[in-house]
């Protein structure tokens, strides 16, 4: 067939140390996403409060709080409102507020929209961007597996978020499924970063950090094994690469099933084996894709920028890339 597939080469940007996930040192390290102060301009926004918001329903809950509808009384203008139900200490809360504020002033058609951020006695909660759509992870649950030229248009816009994030020196860390948003005009948003890497501070002690560690890639998993640094830009494609083949295999890829997704577990799948394969009745271009993605060696990884030119994004380019089929069983 003579395909040629690109072999994994890295463009050497954004290498910057992390901290270690585990033990969780207080005081809050410096977010690592961010060199001193926030580069991005302030983009003026619509003035929300919390006081001209009425809730209309539950959309979900997370590891950190729960994420209501909510509509602004005088526009009649629809929003998703997050409250972090458990009251954290004030340097947690700081960290959090600090983090937001990158989110709010991100400014891409790939990045859920942030509208105010709230501290209220304790309790933070954030006016987002209302995503009607669902996650990619409600998608998933609703049709099993997701055949590979929609992947291709979530990837494709994806990886301009991520680009987004990447030229602007901010790292998302929480890639997955579900914090992935698909809306009915066909767009997906990358939705929650910061809050939940500075929540798994708190959380590391509980069932459900092993939810936000299941994507990490194997150096974040493990940064003592991995020399002690990494660079968060290529952990986020890890994260996505894994978040794709979950769809296409339609079950979390690391693990065989019935396996127990405990720390121990994850730990053994992520940093131990070998990454985990595409399924072999793929197009050879989404096998590369993914290869791409989960080099375990983080140097190998391609960027947000290299994938944007991938052959499996290219394949599909001309395709009709209508994601409403995917929406139309969710009831939402
Ligand atoms: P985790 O806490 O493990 O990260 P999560 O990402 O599902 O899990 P949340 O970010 O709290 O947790 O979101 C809970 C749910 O709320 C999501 O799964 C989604 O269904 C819904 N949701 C979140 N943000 C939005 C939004 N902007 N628009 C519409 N629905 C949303
Ligand atoms: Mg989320």
């Amino acid at each position: 067939m003579g395909l040629k597939l690109p072999i994994p080469v890295r463009e050497d940007a954004f290498s910057k140390p992390m901290p270690l996930p585990m033990p969780l040192p207080l005081p809050l390290p410096k977010p690592p996403n961010m060199n001193g102060a926030c580069k991005l301009p302030c983009v003026p926004l619509e003035e929300v409060t919390l006081e001209d918001l009425q809730k209309i329903s539950t959309l979900g809950c997370g590891s950190s709080g729960k994420v209501y509808k909510v509509k602004h009384v005088k526009t009649g203008k629809i929003y998703a409102l997050k409250i972090i139900q458990e009251k954290h200490e004030l340097a947690v809360r700081k960290q959090i507020m600090r983090e937001m504020e990158i989110l709010r002033r991100a400014n891409s058609p790939h990045i859920v929209q942030c509208y105010g951020i709230f501290d209220r006695g304790g309790e933070i909660s954030f006016v987002l961007e209302y995503m009607d759509g669902g996650t990619l992870a409600q998608v998933l649950q609703a049709h099993k597996k997701i055949p590979e030229h929609y992947l291709a248009e979530v990837a494709r816009q994806v990886l301009k978020g991520l680009l987004y994030l990447h030229q602007n020196k901010i790292v998302h860390r929480d890639i997955k499924p579900s914090n992935l948003l698909i809306n009915k005009r066909r767009e997906v948003k990358i939705a929650d970063f910061g809050v939940s890497t500075v929540l798994a501070h708190t959380l590391a002690q509980c069932n459900s950090f092993v939810g936000t560690c299941a994507y990490m890639s194997p150096e974040r998993f493990d940064p003592d094994g991995y020399g002690g640094k990494y660079d968060g830009c290529s952990a986020d494609i890890w994260s996505l690469g894994l978040s794709l083949l979950e769809c296409a295999l339609g079950r979390f890829p690391c693990l065989s099933p019935g396996q127990r997704p405990d720390w121990p577990t994850l730990m053994v799948a992520i940093c131990l084996g070998d990454p985990p394969s595409p399924p072999p009745d793929a197009s050879p271009e989404f096998q590369s894709f993914i290869r791409c993605c989960l080099q375990k060696d983080a140097l190998l990884r391609h960027t947000a920028h290299g994938l944007l030119l991938h052959p499996f994004l290219k394949k599909y380019e001309q395709r009709s890339c209508d994601l409403s089929p995917l929406l139309q069983s969710l009831h939402l």
